[in-house]
């Protein structure tokens, strides 16, 4: 439990050590009652996370990748971490079952980021939402049909464009969809474009540049100030110093 959003806590029916903020640059444990809580994307921005984070000072228990936990300890009794389904990310931050969260700014695009402060741009996992169509495809009279997961993204930009278009929710290999006749443009995630090309597809237009955000629970990071500022700062050093490293 996280402790955070006024929820049930674990101090108030143990006897409290008093809750103390970790310090993730000299490794000090500190003892606590109840650990500040990191819900992680799985996947390719888990990956680009766990940097990062070590780099911060933060070291997972075991190897998430061949880890079947979905819960993991670290080198610091204050913090675990959680792996999630990146859509989850931000409900788990919302409710204060997380008190931090690393998310697609995709998802949080597509899902709203209501309840949540997104104090930092990780610049990892960096892609773009783009539309797509079958190379050489050119609108005619009819209504244009748009296969995509990120339905609300698609809505918004077409009606920004005074387009009325036809939604269609799919869950994966939107490729497809214009092959198969089902849609004639796709709105998805476009990293080198070697994806559509394989598909007969092209790249059309950018609707927005994509890369990965530390999200945190607001009231959280009231009451657990300390401990979330040292992350917040120790992950933006993190993030300088591998932008320092690839210029
Ligand atoms: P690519 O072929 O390199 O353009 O990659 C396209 C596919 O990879 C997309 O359909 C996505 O499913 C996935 N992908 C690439 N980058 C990301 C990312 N940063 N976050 C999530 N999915 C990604």
């Amino acid at each position: 439990m996280a402790g955070a959003g006024g929820q049930l806590t674990l101090e108030s029916s143990l006897p409290v050590a008093g809750r103390a903020d970790i310090n993730c640059r000299d490794n000090t444990v500190h003892a606590m009652t109840d650990k500040l809580t990191i819900a992680l994307t799985k996947g390719r921005i888990l990956k680009e996370t766990l940097p990062l984070l070590s780099h911060a000072g933060i070291e997972p228990a075991e190897d998430p990748a061949t880890s079947r936990k979905l819960l993991l300890e670290t080198n610091h009794n204050d913090v675990r971490l959680v792996i999630l389904r990146g859509t989850d990310v931000p409900t788990y931050v919302r409710h204060g079952a997380a008190d931090v969260g690393v998310v697609g700014k995709d998802v949080l695009m597509e899902h709203g980021a209501e309840g949540l402060y997104e104090p930092l741009d990780l610049e990892i996992a960096r892609c773009r939402l783009m539309t797509a169509a079958e190379v050489g495809w050119a609108a005619g009279g009819s209504r244009v049909r748009v296969a995509t997961k990120f339905v609300n993204i698609a809505r918004a930009y077409f009606a920004r464009q005074g387009l009325q278009v036809d939604i269609i929710k799919l869950y994966g290999a939107l490729e497809l969809a214009p092959i198969m006749a089902l849609a004639d443009l796709i709105v998805d995630i476009v990293d080198t474009g070697n994806t559509l090309r394989a598909n007969g597809m092209e790249p059309l237009e950018e609707i927005a540049s994509i890369s990965s955000r530390l999200v945190v629970n607001k009231a959280a990071l009231r009451s657990r100030h300390d401990a979330i500022n040292d992350i917040i700062d120790n992950l933006a050093s993190a993030v300088e110093a591998r932008r320092d490293a690839k210029t």
